[in-house]
């Protein structure tokens, strides 16, 4: 006799939003876990991942120009 097990879901927790998530993908070399939905053929629903590293590139820009701004003190 054979039972079908429950499936067993991963969940983790998305390292840029901090919701739950059983579709994420992992990053490298980093190991944070983001969240993607994405249906094939259409645009990603949530893509973190993306949004995180977008983020994070923006926030290094600002501090180059920081820096710059600050030699002409
Ligand atoms: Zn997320």
């Amino acid at each position: 006799m054979r039972r079908k097990k429950p499936k067993i879901q991963v969940e983790v927790t998305c390292d840029h939003c901090g919701d739950k998530t059983e579709t994420f993908v992992s990053s490298y070399p980093d190991y944070l876990k983001f969240c993607r939905i994405h249906i094939p053929g259409k645009e990603p629903e949530k893509d973190c991942m993306s949004d995180y590293y977008k983020e994070k590139k923006n926030a290094k820009t600002l501090q180059k120009k920081k820096q710059r701004q600050s030699l002409f003190y």
